[in-house]
C-alpha cells in the first residue's frame, strides 16, 4: 500500500485539484488519484498543428466567477474577450436578424412583451431560492414537483417566447425543460447571477477565454503539487471506511490511505464505487437520480472569420427544428491562427445525432452557417473539431448534472453532507457558477476547508468565505429601462384591449341610445 497520507483526493478535475492545491498549502500531505491519463476532467484543451489550442470543454470565463479569475491569474494564464463588436443574429423560419445585446428581438409586440414577462418572472422566482439551500425557498416543494415545461406552458403565450426559452434551456442546462425540475432550473440561473449574467457574452458568462486554454489552470496546479501528489490512470472502486483510516482501491488493485478523503467526482459516477460500509441510504438512492446533461461542442475553421466581414460578430442563436446547432460564438484566437465558429449540439438534439459521423456534423453545421450568416463561404470550412462529451466514460455528459422533478427537495441537502471521513466536492455541490469552473473550484476549496476544520486547524465558521471581486474583470449591472421592468403580461395586455373595447363599445352603445331615444 502507498504511504499513509493525511487527504486522498479523487478526480483531478479543478475541484479536486482546488482542494488539494489548498490543503498543500497548509502543509497537509495529500494525493490525487485520476482515473484519466490526463488532469482537467471537463476541461480539455486539445492540440494539434492546424489550430494550435482548443477548449472542447469548458472554456468560458465572466465577471462574478472571482475564483476560476483568481486562480488563473495565480499561474499568469491570461484571459481575451469573446467578439462580440459587430452584431449578433437570430435566425429563424429561414431568416435571419441583426441585434446588439443580451436577448434577440422576438418579432412582433406581444412576443416582445412575452419575452420580457418570461424572463422577469424567472428572475423574480429564483430571487426566492436561497443559492446554498433552494429546498428551503418558500415555494421550495410546489417549484420542484413541476418541470420547466410545464412552467413554459403557463407563463409563455406566443410559439416564439416558447422555442426561444426552449432554446435558452438547451444551451444553459444541456437537457430539455420536459425533463429538468424548476425549482432546480430556477435556482441554477439564479447562483449564476440571473438570466442576464448567465446568458450574456459581455458582462457575462460567455465574456473571455483563457489565452493558450482552460486547461492549464488544472496542469499547473498538477505541476505546483508534483508528480507523486497526483497520480493518472488510477479509477478508483472501493472506498473501505475503518475506524480512523480510510483505504482506497484503484482498479489496478493499488491501495492508498488516508485520514479523509475528497471525492470530486461527478455526482453519478460515484455509483461506480463501491462504498464500505454502505453509503447512508439516501445518498445511496440520490446518485441514481442525477443523470449528466448532452452536449457535443463543434469547432468549424475557416480561412477567414467571413462572417466578420459580413458586419456579424459570430454570436447566432438560430431557432429552426432541422439544424442541429442552436446557438454560435465566434472563436478567433487573439495571438491570431485559424479562425473558427464555436456551436454546442445540446440535449435531445445531441442524443439524436451522436451516431452521426464527424464529418457529418460539420456538413450539416456549415450548411446552417452558410443560411444563418447568408453566404457561400461557410461551406467551405478547412478544419472542423468537436468533443462528444455523452461518451466520456469519466464524465458521463456534460456540463454538469440535471436535477429532475423531486431531486433537489428530496435529496439536495444530502449533496455535501459528509459520510463519515468522506467529504464531497465537484462542481455540482458549488453555492454559486455550479456547473461551471469557478463552481468546481468553490466546492474543491470548501471541502478542503471542512477538512482543516475536523482537524482543528480553522474554525467552523472559516469554511465558507466570500471571495473578493476581481479587480479588472468586474459586473456591471444590467441597465432595464422602466417598460422591461414593468411592461404587462401578454394575458394582461389583452385583459386591458378587452376592457377598453368593451368600454368603448359600451360608450358608443349609451351614445347611440340616447341619441335614439331623444
Ligand atoms: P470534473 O472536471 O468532471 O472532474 C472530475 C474528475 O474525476 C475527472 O477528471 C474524472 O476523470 C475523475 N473521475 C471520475 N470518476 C473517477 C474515479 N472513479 N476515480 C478517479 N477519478 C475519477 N464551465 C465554465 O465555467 N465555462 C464554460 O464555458 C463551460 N463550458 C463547458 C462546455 C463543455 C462542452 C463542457 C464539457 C463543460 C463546460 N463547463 C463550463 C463546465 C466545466 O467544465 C465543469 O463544471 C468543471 O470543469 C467541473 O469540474 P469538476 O472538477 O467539478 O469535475
Amino acid at each position: 500500500a502507498d504511504k499513509r497520507r493525511d487527504v486522498i483526493v479523487i478526480g483531478a478535475g479543478l475541484s479536486g485539484l482546488a482542494a488539494a492545491k489548498l490543503l498543500h498549502e497548509q502543509g497537509l500531505d495529500v494525493v490525487v488519484l485520476e482515473a484519466r491519463d490526463r488532469v482537467g476532467g471537463r476541461t480539455y484543451t486539445k492540440h494539434n498543428d492546424v489550430i494550435n489550442y482548443v477548449d472542447v470543454g469548458g472554456a468560458y470565463v465572466g465577471p462574478t466567477q472571482n475564483l476560476l479569475l483568481r486562480m488563473a491569474d495565480e499561474f499568469g494564464v491570461k484571459t481575451y474577450l469573446t467578439n462580440e463588436v459587430e452584431d449578433l443574429v437570430i435566425y429563424r423560419k429561414g431568416s435571419s436578424r441583426r441585434f446588439k445585446g443580451s436577448f434577440p428581438p422576438m418579432g412582433g409586440f406581444l412576443a416582445h412583451l412575452d419575452l420580457l414577462q418570461v424572463f422577469r418572472v424567472v428572475d423574480e422566482m429564483g430571487s426566492e431560492i436561497p443559492e446554498a439551500a433552494p429546498w428551503d425557498a418558500p415555494h421550495a416543494e410546489e417549484w420542484d414537483n413541476m418541470t420547466v415545461q410545464e412552467f413554459l406552458n403557463k407563463y409563455a403565450w406566443t410559439a416564439a417566447v416558447k422555442r426561444f426559452a426552449t432554446g435558452f434551456v438547451n444551451l444553459n442546462v444541456t437537457s430539455e425543460p420536459y425533463e429538468c425540475s424548476l425549482l432546480w432550473f430556477l435556482w441554477y440561473v439564479r447562483q449564476c447571477g440571473g438570466t442576464h449574467r448567465i446568458f450574456s457574452t459581455s458582462n457575462g458568462g460567455q465574456e473571455r477565454k483563457f489565452v493558450g486554454g482552460s486547461q492549464q489552470i488544472s496542469q499547473h496546479i498538477a505541476r505546483k503539487l508534483g508528480k507523486d501528489r497526483v497520480l493518472l490512470s488510477k479509477p478508483i472502486c472501493q472506498i473501505k471506511q475503518e475506524q480512523s483510516t480510510v483505504k482506497v482501491i484503484d482498479i489496478h488493485g493499488n491501495k492508498y490511505q488516508a485520514s479523509y478523503v475528497i471525492s470530486a467526482v461527478p455526482l453519478p459516477l460515484q455509483s461506480k464505487i463501491t462504498f464500505d460500509p454502505p453509503l447512508p441510504t439516501l445518498r445511496n438512492q440520490m446518485i441514481q437520480r442525477v443523470p449528466m446533461g448532452s452536449v457535443i461542442k463543434t469547432f468549424t475553421y475557416y480561412s477567414k472569420p467571413f462572417w466578420r466581414e459580413q458586419g456579424y460578430c459570430g454570436s447566432a442563436m438560430i431557432d429552426d427544428d432541422d439544424s442541429i446547432i442552436n446557438y454560435t460564438l465566434d472563436d478567433v484566437k487573439p495571438e491570431g491562427g485559424k479562425p473558427a465558429l464555436m456551436s454546442f449540439v445540446l440535449a435531445d438534439k445531441a442524443k439524436k445525432l451522436c451516431n452521426l459521423t464527424a464529418e457529418d456534423r460539420k456538413q450539416r453545421i456549415s450548411e446552417m452557417y452558410s443560411k444563418v450568416f447568408k453566404t457561400e463561404k461557410a461551406l467551405h470550412p478547412i478544419h472542423y473539431e468537436e468533443h462528444n462529451w455523452l461518451a466520456e466514460q469519466w464524465s458521463g455528459g456534460c456540463y454538469t448534472v440535471m436535477m429532475p422533478p423531486g431531486f433537489l427537495t428530496k435529496f439536495g441537502k444530502e449533496m455535501r453532507r459528509p459520510f463519515d471521513r468522506i467529504h464531497f466536492a465537484g462542481t455540482e455541490t458549488a453555492t454559486a457558477w455550479s456547473g461551471y469552473m469557478d463552481g468546481a473550484i468553490q466546492a474543491g476549496e470548501r471541502s478542503a476547508r471542512e477538512i482543516l476544520h475536523r482537524l482543528g486547524k480553522i474554525s467552523e465558521n472559516q469554511i465558507w468565505i466570500t471571495e473578493p471581486e476581481h479587480k479588472t474583470v468586474q459586473p456591471r449591472p444590467f441597465e432595464t429601462t422602466f417598460w422591461e421592468r414593468n411592461s404587462p403580461s401578454v394575458g394582461g395586455f389583452l385583459t386591458f384591449v378587452g376592457l377598453v373595447s368593451a368600454v368603448s363599445s359600451m360608450g358608443v352603445g349609451v351614445y347611440l341610445y340616447t341619441k335614439h331615444s331623444q
